[in-house]
């Protein structure tokens, strides 16, 4: 029996605020003391770099926001299952609740946490606008295609945002914490750590302001300034909203209030923070799409090259000597983050014109982005390459010489983070050689990397292999 005395446990992960946090609300609302404990577990630990160090800066500032409503939050290393028993134990809680995730990893973990806890385990939706389940098709299935997905999410009202508790219950005592700067959560990132680090937004308290100020300042815009990538024109909330500092319903609370209001923009808005959703509907209904072609066809494509080759490695490196693509690169590899037009051209160039198997991009991308996650980076990455579900076909290739038109037509973008050919290049450009690992030998003084191929005959020779490629069944 449980009673008013008896704690429960909030379990932090990928849910770092205090609003509109229902397991949170719902904890509160027994009146029973809560205890906040985030853990690095095997989650954490399967993390690349830059999201590992993301991470950290956030639960550095939920800890902060716990702390001023005359909480804690404690910190604990070890596999979930045993580490959340013997906290349980220790605290004598009755109860685990948390917010529920939907990639394979978080899923597998959480079923046997549910199964082997010993006390209550319980999952609340809040990580995404709508529960995957909670959007069918007439038949009863989840979706494939974005259109249809969009209109039955859109017709549904994911309610109003919940208020962030005044007071949290506290324990009769507090368990120990480790500490947080213990953890090193930002080792793996080497000399370029402080600088991504710096462009970074953490926490709940920023996310808001930056939400407001888009909704003030940009939304109207939006649907077109989106699409330029030297311009500040989305909201840069994906850090936030993939650490759940922000959810995705007071993204969407606002954006319809701004739509109510005739700020035309809005409405792209809410479509993007629905692929959001769909990506993780899609990875929900198929877990293999995060690690395998969608479409079985694309298992046999003779991919011409490897993690290893010097063109792979070039682009990692923004050195392909394709400005724009190597503007996108570098512009991540310092920030953490990259437009996402920017994205698509990056990802186009390495599928296709180089031939190369989106894992491998895939993979570079979870290691730099700080907004990573699982679900939109590999829903995206198969969108690019063709092999994902409503993909963009395999002959759709970027030409990166008319996006650059197109879309940074001044090549402001180029010159903000490409330093070579310029006499005096700017900070960003600059900073790149400071975050990049010396091993690259990479310097501003170098000369203008010659492109490392020719745009043209890589594309028929893509579009060659394509049309030759075996065909479904
Ligand atoms: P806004 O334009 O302001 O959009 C608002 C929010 O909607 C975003 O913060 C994001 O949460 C969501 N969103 C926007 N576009 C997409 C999209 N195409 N798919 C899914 N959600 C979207 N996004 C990630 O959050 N993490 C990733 O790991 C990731 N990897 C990507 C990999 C590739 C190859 C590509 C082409 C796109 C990827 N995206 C990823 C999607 C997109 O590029 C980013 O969400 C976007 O650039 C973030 O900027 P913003 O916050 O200003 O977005």
């Amino acid at each position: 029996m449980t009673d008013s005395a008896t704690p429960i446990l909030i379990w932090f992960r990928r849910d770092l605020r205090l609003t509109d946090h229902p397991a949170l609300s719902a904890a509160t609302a027994t009146g029973r003391p809560v205890i906040p404990v985030f853990l690095c577990d095997e989650g954490v630990e399967a993390l690349g770099a830059a999201p590992r160090m993301r991470l950290g800066l956030g639960v550095a500032e939920l800890a902060r926001s716990l702390e001023a409503l005359g909480s804690r939050l404690i910190l604990r290393r070890g596999a979930a299952l045993p580490t959340l028993r013997a906290l349980a134990a220790e605290t004598g809680a009755g109860a685990v609740w948390w917010t529920r995730l939907h990639d394979p990893l978080s899923r597998r973990r959480d079923d046997g946490v549910m199964q082997g806890l010993g006390v209550e385990g319980r999952a609340f939706p809040g990580h995404l606008l709508h529960e995957p389940e909670a959007i069918r098709t007439g038949a009863g299935g989840g979706f494939k295609v974005y259109g249809p997905f969009f209109r039955a999410l859109r017709a549904r009202d994911p309610g109003e945002p919940l208020p962030a508790p005044s007071r949290l219950a506290p324990p009769r005592t507090w368990p120990q914490s480790e500490e947080l700067a213990g953890w090193r959560l930002d080792a793996a990132m080497n000399r370029g750590g402080p600088i991504v680090a710096a462009w970074q937004n953490p926490g709940e308290a920023r996310a808001r302001e930056r939400l407001d100020r888009f909704v003030a300042e940009r939304i109207g815009g939006y649907a077109k300034a989106r699409d330029y990538p030297a311009q500040d024109g989305s909201s840069r909330l994906s850090e936030n909203l993939t650490t759940g500092e922000i959810s995705a319903r007071t993204c969407w609370h606002a954006g319809t209030a701004a739509l109510d209001r005739g700020e035309a923009g809005a409405e792209q808005f809410l479509k993007e923070l629905a692929w959001r959703d769909f990506s993780h509907h899609l990875l929900f209904h198929s877990p293999g799409i995060a690690t395998d072609h969608w479409r079985p066809e694309w298992r046999s494509f003779p991919w011409a090259q490897d993690a290893d080759s010097p063109l792979v490695r070039a682009w990692q490196r923004g050195r392909t000597g394709i400005r724009l693509v190597d503007a996108a690169m570098r512009e991540m590899f310092v920030t953490g983050r990259m437009h996402n037009r920017a994205r698509m051209i990056a990802a186009s160039l390495l599928t296709k014109h180089m031939m190369t198997d989106w894992r491998v991009g895939l993979k570079w991308f979870e290691d730099c982005l700080t907004d990573w996650d699982p679900a939109a980076n590999a829903v995206n990455w198969q969108w690019v390459a063709g092999s994902g579900p409503d993909a963009s076909p395999f002959f759709r290739i970027f030409s990166p010489q008319s996006q650059a038109k197109a879309y940074d037509g001044k090549g402001e973008y180029e010159r903000m983070w490409v330093a070579e050919g310029q006499a005096a290049p700017p900070a960003t450009a600059l900073s790149f050689f400071d975050a990049a690992p010396r091993s690259w030998g990479m310097s501003p003084r170098d000369p203008i990397p010659a492109p490392v191929l020719d745009l043209a005959i890589a594309r028929e020779a893509a579009l060659a292999a394509f049309r030759a490629r075996p065909r479904p069944g």
